[in-house]
């Protein structure tokens, strides 16, 4: 389907959105699971971030994908603390980056954009998978969205991909130890419990497949 072919800045808009909206729904959902294992401030600290992005989009006229993830980095790594913060902020700033000047995102740009996205958390926390991190998320997704687009599939088949492999990873944290993160200060305690940052990254990435179509 030639619509679902590539993805503007409407589409960036619109997904950014469903990141506030379903950031929102989730918001006591992300503090709970942050209580187990963290200080609880997950949920907030990311409806803050997304509220404040939602008011900054109003305030401004993105004119491609890239500007309106740059002012996603920026209002996240202003308005959230935490670590969650700094990380979904550098995630946005280096995936703008990495499809700066771009107007259609087609599936090679989206996979673009997330391996740089992923690479900038790790840079900035250091984290691998099976750390209890975001990254447990974020590298099967960028995984399986290329993977997808390799085998010839559109950009709405790439996000959709990268959404299932990122709520398995979510789901991958429960046995877990920590190694990263305030989690890390639990030892074994932290097992049985999912990784917050991992699960909101699955949000994240599941708003991006249903705001790309069907
Ligand atoms: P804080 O831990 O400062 O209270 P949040 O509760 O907002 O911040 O975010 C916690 C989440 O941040 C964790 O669930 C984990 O996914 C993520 N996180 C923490 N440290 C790292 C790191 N070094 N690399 C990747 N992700 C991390
Ligand atoms: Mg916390």
């Amino acid at each position: 389907m030639t619509e679902n072919s590539t993805l503007g800045t409407d589409w960036a808009l619109s997904w950014i959105r469903e990141c506030a909206r379903t950031v929102g729904e989730n918001r006591s959902e992300l503090v709970r699971l942050d209580r187990e294992i963290g200080d609880g401030d997950h949920g907030e600290n990311l409806d803050r971030g997304f509220t404040a992005v939602l008011q900054k989009l109003d305030a401004s006229e993105p004119a491609t994908p890239a500007d309106v993830f740059k002012l996603v980095a920026t209002t996240l790594i202003s308005t959230v603390g935490g670590a969650a913060g700094p990380l979904f902020g550098t995630a946005f700033l280096k995936g703008s980056a990495a499809i700066s000047g771009v107007d259609e995102l087609d599936a090679d740009a989206l996979v673009a954009f997330l391996a740089a996205a992923r690479d900038g958390v790790v840079a900035r926390g250091k984290a691998e998978v099976g750390d209890k991190t975001m990254i447990d998320a974020w590298t099967p997704a960028v995984e399986a969205a290329r993977s997808e687009q390799e085998s010839g599939g559109d950009a709405h088949a790439v996000l959709s991909a990268a959404a299932d492999a990122a709520e398995e990873g979510a789901a991958s944290t429960e046995p877990l130890v920590a190694r990263k993160g305030r989690a890390s200060y639990l030892g074994e305690r932290a097992v049985g419990h999912r990784d917050p940052g991992a699960q909101s990254s699955a949000l994240l990435f599941r708003a991006a497949a249903e705001t790309a179509g069907s």
